[in-house]
């Protein structure tokens, strides 16, 4: 329907995670680390008027079920911290990802150190994943101007025989809710924006627009956003903090996201943005 469109296609693993038991050799939420036990477990320094605090695991994923993630030299596993809590100045947990390749590590350490006192919603409940490869589009307000006017055309759609749903005064908001980018924790893709309008993140480095590394979500699923519930899920009702609408039990940057950004150029730069 919209040939300018198609380019910007991008493939995405939506992570789905689900309340479970994972184990270090599988990819997880909150799950335990395949973490080597000649290694310091990461400890935050910043901000904390006691002692340091050990961080906690937020994610685990093995590139076997989540192609999308680059692979830096060897690795096949990427594992990413957060230090439990909001910190001044711009109130985000201080995190820490680490690139691993999984048969490196032969000797686990099996009781990494917990800290005392995670703040409400930082601190993973474990889940397992279902990852799900889908397409996804630029937010609406990412779209050239004229962009932007095609897919507002409601001629478009009925040309195309496309039925919306009646709760819907303009194409533009079907396609924000049901077809741009999807809602929930995933790997790649496009970013969802909310809090402010879309603007590139560029590489401190290098000066590259950076990609969409890792989002982190408070929430998998609200139901304006039906289409994007697994089939599985569909004749559930969502209502808030539900094992269906948020089964990590993560509430990040006041219930909003996290969003880790690549340098694809300078490859190891990661940068943290909410
Ligand atoms: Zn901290
Ligand atoms: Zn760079």
């Amino acid at each position: 329907m919209f040939p300018q469109l198609a380019p910007l296609a991008r493939t995405t693993t939506r992570l789905h995670p689900r309340a479970g038991s994972p184990t270090p050799y599988d990819s997880s939420i909150g799950g335990p680390l395949l973490w080597p036990s000649s290694q310091p477990w990461p400890y935050c320094d910043k901000w904390h008027e006691g002692p340091v605090s050990p961080m906690v695991p937020v994610a685990q994923l093995y590139v076997r079920d989540v192609p999308e993630l680059p692979k830096p030299g060897r690795a096949d596993l990427l594992q990413v911290l957060w230090c439990p809590s909001e910190h001044p100045p711009f109130y985000k947990p201080t995190t820490k990802l680490a690139w691993r390749t999984a048969a490196d590590v032969t000797d686990i350490l099996d009781t990494p150190p917990t800290p005392a006192d995670p703040q409400y919603g930082y601190l993973p409940t474990p889940c397992v994943i279902s990852p799900e490869q889908v397409t996804e589009y630029p937010n609406f307000l990412e779209l050239s101007e004229q962009l932007r006017e095609q897919v507002n055309d409601w001629s478009t759609w009925r040309a195309a025989g496309i039925a919306m749903d009646d709760d819907y005064e303009e194409p533009q908001e079907y396609y924000s809710d049901e077809l741009s980018e999807a809602p929930g924790w995933k790997v790649g893709g496009w970013p969802p924006w909310g809090l402010t309008d879309p603007a590139p993140r560029f590489c401190i480095n290098c000066g590259t627009v950076m990609a969409p590394l890792l989002t982190i979500a408070s929430e998998e699923s609200r139901d304006y956003r039906r289409g994007w519930l697994p089939t599985e899920d569909q004749g559930i009702a969502v209502i808030d903090d539900d094992p269906v609408h948020n089964p990590p039990g993560i509430q990040v940057s006041k219930s909003n996201h996290l969003q880790f950004y690549l340098c694809r150029t300078c490859s190891n730069h990661t940068t943290l943005i909410q």
